[in-house]
């Protein structure tokens, strides 16, 4: 009998490739990812996984080759093809942003009006510069866009960004932000319910990947007359775990804290007199 296997769709070879891997793996399923493998079964997972290029993503999870995929919010937001976001991943971060050369004098968006400007996302942009009442000229490249002004293409470029450095050594400067943008996993609409099952199982899965990976799980000493001043700083998942150490007057705390709050939580607990501070990774996190 054949099982029911869900489809998932990964970018083969990119920024997201090994995020969306691994992310996987963190779920406990196991699969071989060989170079050049177009498709694989994950070993101990109804999951069948295809490795595609980023764009193609989103028309194979609406025609339903793929039930499920992992792309850029940019790329969904430029296809508009009919999926819907299910979950955002917290990787691939980066931003569509508009850039002119630094001897652009550029003062407000209005300075865009009758330019020309380079770019892979002509939907995006051209609803941004709608919203805006911007009339420009839009050049669709599909690569290196950020050379464009340089070699007379065009006065201006909306592309990608993370960091910047790509539009610094090419003489551009960012000014306005697009859209801002990171992996997501979608899906068709209407999924049967043998594979919305599989599905809400990944998803039970990741969630406690995503949980976490917000957090960390902290061991302490702490002298007996501060706990009650040392507990209230981590309130932990219910309430922290104390237990006494062999020397007299001291007890180990054990709790978990969100990395947001991290730093500025240790230097509290160091000031309260907390010592021996252990923090370690957490797994898998379920509440
Ligand atoms: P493919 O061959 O699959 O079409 P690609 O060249 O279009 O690959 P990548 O450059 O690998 O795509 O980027 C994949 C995704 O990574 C982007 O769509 C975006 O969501 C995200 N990303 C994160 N940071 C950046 C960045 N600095 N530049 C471009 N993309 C980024
Ligand atoms: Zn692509």
């Amino acid at each position: 009998m054949n099982e029911t296997k869900l489809k998932i769709a990964l970018q083969k070879s990119g920024r997201l490739s090994a995020d969306s891997i691994n992310l996987l793996k963190t779920c406990g399923i196991g699969f071989n990812d060989g170079l050049g493998k177009l498709r694989t079964e994950a070993e101990n997972f109804p999951l069948e996984i295809f490795f595609l290029r980023d764009d193609d993503i989103p028309e194979y999870v609406s025609d339903g080759v793929a039930d499920i995929g992992i792309v850029g919010e940019n790329v969904l937001a430029e296809t508009q093809k009919n999926c819907v976001m299910i979950e955002k991943l917290g990787f691939g971060k980066c931003r569509l942003s508009l850039a002119v050369p630094k001897s652009f004098d550029y003062q407000t968006i209005a300075n865009l009006n009758n330019k020309r400007i380079a770019t892979s996302y002509p939907n995006v942009l051209s609803r941004f510069l709608a919203e805006n009442n911007i009339k420009a000229e839009i050049h669709t490249i599909s690569g290196s866009v950020e050379i464009a002004p340089g070699i007379g293409l065009a006065d201006a470029v909306c592309d990608l960004v993370s960091s910047g450095s790509t539009l610094f050594t090419n003489g551009l400067r960012e000014v306005e932000t697009v859209l801002i943008s990171e992996a997501i996993l979608i899906s068709r609409s209407n999924l049967n319910g043998e594979l919305q099952t599989i599905l809400d199982k990944l998803l039970f899965r990741l969630k406690a990947v995503r949980a976490a990976r917000q957090n960390r799980y902290i061991l302490l000493n702490a002298p007996n007359d501060k706990l009650q001043e040392i507990t209230a700083l981590l309130p932990g998942i219910k309430s922290p775990t104390v237990m006494p150490l062999a020397e007299t007057g001291w007890s180990s705390i054990h709790s978990v804290i969100n990395e947001n709050d991290f730093w500025e939580i240790v230097e509290q607990l160091k000031a309260k007199g907390a010592e021996g501070i252990l923090v370690l990774s957490i797994d898998q996190m379920i509440e």
